[in-house]
């Protein structure tokens, strides 16, 4: 057994923590990607999402079916964030 061998037995982890450690840092603090979402769920006119991993919902629109939005746990905020939105557009000249 050479020394060579042995140290890149010990630097090959060290270069994939180092790449990976962003994406690492990440996942730990939010918990999961969103990456599993459920089919989606209409509550109080609203249609959103809810992350099977974690349970983070997303507004989701019927139309376009596709999701939009940020990612909140407290379906409240998001109807709070998506009336905000809408203000806004109301307000801006066409
Ligand atoms: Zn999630």
């Amino acid at each position: 057994m050479s020394e060579d061998k042995k140290k890149s037995r010990w630097l090959w982890p060290l270069g994939i923590t180092a790449t990976g450690l962003t994406g690492a840092v990440v996942v730990l603090l939010r918990g999961c990607w969103h990456n599993k979402m459920s089919w989606p769920v209409s509550a109080q006119g609203y249609t959103y999402q809810v992350c099977l991993g974690c349970g983070i919902k997303r507004l989701f629109d019927e139309k376009a079916f596709r999701a939009y939005g940020p990612y909140r746990y407290d379906l409240n905020r998001l109807i709070a964030w998506d009336r905000g939105r809408q203000q806004e557009s109301y307000q801006r000249p066409a």
